[in-house]
């Protein structure tokens, strides 16, 4: 039964005094924009597959919130998993998955853009669009159905969810929203079948639409090859990206509950040039562009008004690297000495991080320092290409717990490819080593947090032909781990080896998988992402009544030649470049920051004209000269480099 959004506030007001947290489903926070539903063409609602609290702190949501709002013809307006009480009421009670703007249910939107940045939240997003009342399978939906897309660093292999996703965003979403919404308005007005929209979404630079590709597979279960079935359908599905980062977002929604972060996020730059080998995240996010120090400290300026926050977060992959930190951190300090406001710098580099940072930060925050050296021995170091000495990390925590800090965390993985059981007794040995330093120092207060998880082969990255540690493997690892460091002052954490597995095989799954989801889904299956919900045997049984066996995914050691599932999809760092790297780190050998040296990934020959466009800094790619772009159809990686 479909109702109107007044009928869903009143059931909502009988309902929330029965569940926890009910600030998670009323909306009406400050800054949220509600528009006037009948006088905007196109609606559409952003999903995160979680519950508030973690959707809440999504960068990428509420960038897109804040673009499609922009835009005098369209509303956009945000929905999250109800929490297990809220969703057992609310299909006790009949309610359907509304907005947290208007109360609108799910399925009277146009659009369901969903947020899908890792893995174990695909049968969350099955949970969602049935509460929304939306056909589950992209195949099953008509003309009156929303067109549900997806974007996010899960969808760089979109193969498993390519059943459920009308279309999927392949790289940065600020500039293709408004394409996907203005091609959508025209079909729209045309009335024409559904499968047109879907022929002009795949005409859009960075749209893949799985459903007019084809997968065939080889007798022995690989990947054959793809082939697109409509003709003017990209191929490959070459990322997005922006030129130049749009304007930060200051508008923030501030939350009448706690959320994961209560702080005003401010990208300061994007991309990665270190080359970590594990790093899914580092590939598939270059070229580096950065924001100057000036847009940044305005947006601070203007955030702070907007929300009060009290704390701003500098974002990137790695926030040590920014050309100019040391600056901006002064900055930052200058300018708001009078306000409270505390920084918070995550993804901090050792080997790009001064002591001159270090003094420019003690005043601002106290809770703890996080470092992650990721591995233990040098040998492991140069595999992984995350070359930094020991003597360089004790260094740094001696000069961390002399300016006040008492606990130093410490972020590493086990299981990199060439790994032994002395290289994660290594990383024992250093945890200690860390906290003796900090003892000669500070006494017994000083504190060492160790979170060790477990490395996840990940598409795109020149580790992607490595086969995953077993679960036997990851057990004694761990449990080695667990024996060295049972010391007063150290704390281990580390991920459950079963969750591991689970995401391993979904990462580089293929399309056979989106069958597997759903019957884990049917199962069961939802919030793999929570100890306390995950159940590996839902998975276990799925993959059996699918007849895949998980092993496939996850152990398998993969040929150099193999087709991957996510080949078509144009990550524009080439695979040639990733087969050279993966080689390179089988002889122990590293590259250096490639902003120091072009390694010719890929990147400059595939967006020649964007960074002839944007000459100067931002970009930490080379600059491209009017020559070369003239000589592009011939211009080689080598030569970029
Ligand atoms: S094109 Fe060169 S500088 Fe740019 S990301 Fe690739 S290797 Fe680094």
């Amino acid at each position: 039964m479909a109702y109107t959004p007044k009928e869903i506030q009143e059931k909502l007001e009988r309902a929330l005094p029965r569940v926890q947290r009910p600030g998670r489903y009323t909306g009406g926070e400050l800054n949220q924009v509600v528009k006037d539903w009948d006088k905007v063409e196109t609606k559409v609602a952003l999903v995160f597959p979680d519950i508030y609290d973690l959707g809440m702190s999504n960068y990428g949501l509420a960038i897109l919130y804040e673009i499609i709002n922009q835009r005098e013809d369209s509303l956009a307006e945000r929905a999250y998993c109800p929490w297990t009480d809220m969703e057992a009421l609310m299909r006790e009670e009949d309610i359907p998955l509304y907005s947290l703007e208007s109360k609108h249910p799910l399925n009277q939107f146009d659009i369901i853009g969903i947020s899908l940045p890792y893995e174990t939240l695909y049968t969350n997003a099955l949970n969602l669009l049935e509460l929304g009342g939306i056909p589950l399978f992209s195949g099953e939906r008509s003309e009156d159905d929303p067109l549900v897309i997806a974007g996010g660093h899960g969808m760089m292999n979109p193969e498993p969810m390519h059943a459920f996703l009308d279309a999927i965003v392949i790289g940065e979403g600020e500039e293709i929203i408004l394409e996907i919404i203005s091609t959508y308005q025209a079909w729209k007005r045309e009335d024409k079948p559904r499968q047109l929209l879907l022929e002009r979404l795949s005409e859009i630079w960075g749209v893949y639409v799985p459903s007019l590709y084809q997968a065939y597979y080889k007798e022995d279960g690989t990947l054959s090859h793809v082939e697109k079935v409509y003709k003017e359908a990209k191929f490959p599905i070459t990322k997005r990206i922006v030129a130049k980062l749009p304007p930060p977002i200051t508008k923030l929604i501030v939350p009448y509950i706690d959320i994961v972060h209560n702080r005003i996020p401010v990208e300061i730059m994007r991309g990665c040039t270190r080359g970590c080998r594990f790093c899914q995240a580092g590939m598939i996010t270059r070229p580096v562009r950065e924001r100057s120090v000036d847009e940044i400290l305005a947006a601070i300026e203007k955030a702070i008004e907007e929300t009060g926050f009290e704390e701003v977060g500098l974002l990137s992959l790695s926030s040590s690297d920014y050309t100019q930190v040391l600056e901006l951190i002064q900055a930052v300090s200058a300018r708001f000495q009078d306000r409270t406001l505390s920084i918070s710098l995550p993804s901090l580099r050792i080997e790009s991080f001064s002591v001159e940072l270090m003094d420019a930060l003690k005043d601002t925050r106290r809770s703890g320092f996080t470092l992650a050296p990721e591995a233990a021995t040098e040998r492991m170091r140069e595999i992984i290409n995350k070359p930094v000495s020991n003597e360089q990390l004790l260094e740094t925590a001696r000069e961390i717990y002399a300016r006040g800090w008492i606990n130093i965390k410490l972020y590493f993985m086990i299981g990199h490819p060439e790994e032994t059981l002395e290289d994660v007794r290594a990383i024992a040995d250093l945890c200690k080593a860390v906290l003796k330093e900090g003892e000669k120092l500070i006494g017994r207060k000083a504190k060492v947090t160790a979170g060790v998880s477990t490395f996840i082969p990940k598409p795109h990255t020149p580790f992607q032909w490595s086969p995953c540690d077993t679960f036997d493997q990851i057990h004694a690892k761990q449990e080695l781990l667990k024996q060295e460091l049972r010391i007063p002052g150290l704390k281990l954490n580390w991920n459950e080896p079963k969750e591991t597995m689970l995401e391993a095989a979904l990462s580089r799954g293929d399309r056979r998988v989106s069958k597997v989801i759903h019957t884990a889904w049917r199962l069961g299956a939802k919030f793999d992402a929570w100890h306390e919900h995950f159940d590996y045997d839902i998975w276990q049984e799925a993959f059996a009544q699918c007849g895949l066996d998980p092993d496939f995914y996850t152990h398998r050691p993969r040929l150099i030649d193999e087709t991957f599932p996510w080949d078509h999809i144009d990550s524009t760092v080439r695979k040639k470049f990733l087969i050279e790297d993966y080689m390179l780190s089988k002889q122990g050998e590293t590259r250096i920051d490639c902003r120091h040296r072009c390694f010719a990934c890929g990147v400059l020959p595939t967006f020649t004209k964007l960074r002839m466009e944007n000459p100067g800094e931002a970009w930490q790619c080379p600059e491209v000269t009017p020559h070369e772009e003239r000589g592009k159809a011939k211009i080689s990686s080598e030569e970029v480099g």
